[in-house]
């Protein structure tokens, strides 16, 4: 395993650290105050055009892509994305700026592996193009939806028709005025094997069967404008030709999405762990207690010492699922997925933990992104998969890969 950055990445990481010095971090206190403002919900900070159009022009846009899609991917490996996903994670709001996001990423993945040239080029493209936001409609309020075969949500044929009948919740991105188009779970067969039952649809926001019917907020935060909704899918009739890849490949689908989705997760996770331990490294030299400045208490030292040390192994490990994901693919590497999906939030939630404490109040107010770090963190030890789900598919591979040994 090699991990040294190429010429291509070091060059990539140089431009991206000088747009993040040039035009965000700037202003991050201003987008901060706009995003928190209730009276601003579900409205975009109204710069983010102009930087999205900076960023495009400056080459850094759609990087997430692991192959390149005509001009608008530079197409990088997994390997290659990691270190710029973990800059873009320093702000939880940046990704969006470089059409880096979740869930809009997995969604591209998606119609860029498994869409027909129609779907591609009515809603991949200008998703690629960063003019319209979308999407990922598959957990349920009334089913546990960590097994995906759970989901209940029905798409029956009729005519030439699709009818799509549910409900949906957390579907991150659904109180966005920009958000068009849903790429919605459900089953075409409930009688087929268990894992040829579901598939997956493309249906337009727009439809007059889709009722967004309220906003959740996650420990308080909005998450504006994405937002995560609760939508209601009442009769919603679409044609055939909305349907991805075929009927009882939903699972297939989901597997393909949820891998490269998890890893960059993890990528950001490094970024904001990274960026928290600097925080807290920041405020050691700063403040002082009973005569010593915090930097001189062994306590601190430790902190900051455990917390370096965690960071690195979890950036390792992310590079080794990463490095294994572009050499094998997605399915021959998902026990490192699994692996770094259980590892990276945990590790972060420590770190940001840490900080917090070092930080005092001032940790759990709106002077530092570490409480909304702390909120995003703590999600991911549930959203794409929770840890136990990880655990149990991982321990049962490992446990097949030993059973034989003595
Ligand atoms: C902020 C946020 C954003 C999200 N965005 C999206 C999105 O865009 N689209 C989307 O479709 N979903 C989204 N989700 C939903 C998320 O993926 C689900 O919440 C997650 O998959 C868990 O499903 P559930 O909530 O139904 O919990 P359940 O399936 O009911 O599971 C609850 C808990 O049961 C335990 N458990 C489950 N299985 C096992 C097991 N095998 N062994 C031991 N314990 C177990 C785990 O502790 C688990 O956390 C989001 C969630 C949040 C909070």
């Amino acid at each position: 395993m090699n991990f040294d950055y190429t010429e291509r990445i070091i060059e990539l990481q140089k431009k991206l650290t000088s747009f993040f010095e040039e035009y965000i971090l700037p202003i991050e206190g201003e987008v901060n105050a706009f995003l928190y403002n209730p009276d601003n919900r579900w409205k975009p900070w109204p710069g983010m055009e102009d930087l999205k159009e900076k960023a495009k022009t400056a080459g850094l846009w759609n990087l997430f892509l692991p192959k390149s899609y005509g001009d608008l991917s530079p197409g990088l490996s997994n390997l290659e994305y990691a270190p710029l996903a973990e800059i873009m994670g320093r702000i939880l709001w940046s990704s969006e700026i470089f059409n880096c996001n979740a869930p809009d990423t997995g969604n591209m993945e998606v119609l860029a592996k498994y869409g027909s040239p129609e779907q591609q080029k009515q809603w991949l493209n200008p998703l690629m193009e960063g003019t319209i936001r979308s999407a990922f409609l598959m957990t349920e309020p009334q089913v546990a939806s960590s097994d995906a075969t759970n989901i209940e949500t029905t798409i029956t044929p009729e005519g030439d028709d699709y009818l799509i009948n549910g409900t949906k919740w957390w579907s991150s991105g659904g109180m966005n005025p920009a958000c068009k188009i849903a790429i919605v779970m459900g089953k075409t067969d409930p009688k087929a094997p268990r894992h040829q039952q579901q598939s997956m649809i493309l249906v337009p926001m727009d439809n007059p069967g889709v009722k967004v019917t309220r906003p959740l907020s996650v420990f308080g935060f909005n998450d504006s404008p994405e937002g995560h909704a609760e939508i209601e899918l009442e009769n919603v009739r679409v044609p055939k030709e909305n349907l991805i890849l075929g009927e009882g490949r939903g699972f297939e689908i989901a597997q393909g999405r949820l891998g490269p989705g998890r890893i960059h997760h993890c990528m950001r996770l490094i970024g904001m762990a990274q960026r928290s331990l600097e925080l807290m490294s920041r405020r050691a030299t700063e403040r002082s207690t009973f005569g010593k400045t915090f930097k001189d208490y062994s306590s601190i030292r430790q902190e900051i010492a455990q917390s370096q040390c965690e960071i690195e192994q979890a950036r390792l490990l992310t590079l080794s699922a990463a490095d294994k994901m572009d050499k094998l693919g997605n399915k021959a590497s998902k026990d490192l997925i699994a692996m770094i999906k259980i590892v990276a939030p945990n590790m972060a939630l420590k770190v940001i933990d840490r900080a917090i404490q070092i930080r005092g109040g001032m940790g759990v107010g709106p002077d530092t992104p570490l409480a909304h770090f702390y909120a995003a963190a703590r999600v991911l030890r549930l959203a794409d998969g929770p840890d136990e789900v990880h655990m149990y598919q991982l321990g049962k591979s490992v446990i097949r890969k030993h059973s034989g040994n003595h």
